[in-house]
């Protein structure tokens, strides 16, 4: 058996633990430019407010509403925090998103059934985290995370017995399976799928000639056929990158080279948590005017170094670079990454003991201090981005979580 987890209206419920004054109110988290909710409690979804909605249109249908600002450093606190409750229950768990992880869902303590361990879980995390949570208990990764989703909020469901996995998957349109949007569904409807069930008890070829292998996956998930197994150990990364938009319209060399440092500086962070280098350094522009750029430098030795990588990311830069145009976003990219153990050093490596020692000191005190209480003076450009804590945090810099 497979248990879905997946924390309730996570950021709402993240900014309550530390703000225990917003209980019961709507509340509202916007994202990193103020502009839109990004997520918002049950009691502002009742006023009309989506995930989306900008922030103008959110405080007309919900004016009594608290919008705060997002901040992910905290958000991965707590992250980690629900990780290490699961793992106390349930083994091995993946961590599939800040806010959601699967589990094995096997052998609970003798004697407990199933879905008291589910139960015991939810509670624990409550307790230890302050964070509400939903659980579901089935068969695969598909149907416990189909089924999670109907327990909400705070609720658990463990699904053993195959009529009431049928009962659950006919109550359920087929846009609900995470893979199937309303194209797929349009494809399906003509041969009267519409519900998760009808889905299921669908010819399987008819659906791998609809949908294709994915959908076909789908289908074998849905069945009680698992394909995707848990993975606790994330698959090695290909390439890393940090970047995004450079908060307006850029045209001076100094602010986009500031901002190539402060990718640069993330980006760094990234290969030691990782454990790997780089053998190249690439920068990324796009232009207002729709055109984009890349500029890639090879490295002398594979590196995790600040002089070094910033070395690269001048020549990088340089090569992306249009004089007398308009960028506005940027991504520092290292696409040759190599396991940091079991690479050879070239003869000629410089001589790096200093730097090396500078980087290393760098890296001690912000793990100590923060991030960037100690960066570059080139970044000293972009007085704006290190003012505003939020900053600090970008979405992309949370491990694990694809969107905003
Ligand atoms: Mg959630």
């Amino acid at each position: 058996m497979v248990g879905h987890l997946d924390a309730d209206c996570f950021y709402v419920s993240a900014e309550r633990v530390r703000h225990p004054d917003l209980r019961n109110k709507p509340v509202g988290v916007l994202g990193n430019n103020g502009a839109c909710v990004i997520a918002k409690s049950y009691e502002m979804r009742a006023a009309g407010v989506k995930t989306g909605t900008p922030i103008w249109d959110a405080v007309k249908l919900c004016p009594t509403g608290v919008y705060v600002k997002r901040d992910f450093y905290w958000y991965e606190v707590l992250s980690r925090k629900m990780l290490e409750a699961v793992s106390r229950h349930f083994s091995p768990v993946e961590y599939y998103s800040i806010d959601e992880f699967f589990f094995r869902a096997n052998a609970p303590r003798a004697g407990q059934r199933l879905h008291d361990a589910a139960l015991a879980v939810r509670d624990h995390i409550l307790e230890a985290c302050g964070l509400p949570v939903t659980i579901g208990v089935a068969r695969t990764r598909t149907l416990a995370k189909l089924f999670s989703d109907t327990a909400k909020p705070f609720g658990a469901v463990t699904v053993t017995d195959r009529d009431h996995e049928r009962e659950l998957l006919a109550r359920l349109p087929v846009t609900e399976i995470s893979g199937v949007g309303g194209r797929r569904a349009a494809r399906l409807a003509p041969y009267g799928i519409r519900t998760c069930l009808d889905y299921a008890q669908a010819e399987g070829r008819l659906i791998r000639q609809l949908l294709t292998k994915t959908g076909y996956e789908l289908w074998l998930e849905l069945n009680g056929h698992p394909v995707t197994p848990i993975r606790p150990e994330r698959t090695p990364h290909q390439v890393l990158a940090r970047g995004g938009s450079l908060m307006g319209n850029v045209e001076d060399p100094t602010v986009l080279w500031a901002w190539c440092v402060r990718h640069t500086e993330r980006l760094i962070e990234e290969l030691h948590f990782h454990n790997v280098r780089t053998d190249a350094l690439g920068v990324s522009l796009a232009w207002k005017d729709g055109e984009s750029t890349a500029g890639v430098c090879k490295l002398p030795v594979p590196s995790d170094r600040f002089d070094e990588l910033l070395d690269g990311a001048r020549t990088a830069l340089r090569r992306a670079y249009l004089p007398r145009k308009v960028a506005t976003h940027m991504h520092v990219v290292a696409p040759e990454l190599r396991r940091a153990r079991g690479f050879q050093l070239s003869l000629f490596d410089p001589p790096n003991a200093k730097l090396d020692a500078v980087a290393r000191v760098k890296t001690a005190v912000n793990e100590r201090y923060g991030r960037f209480k100690l960066r570059s003076a080139s970044t000293l450009y972009l007085p704006a981005v290190y003012a505003d804590p939020a900053n600090n945090f970008d979405i992309c810099d949370v491990r694990g979580k694809v969107c905003f």
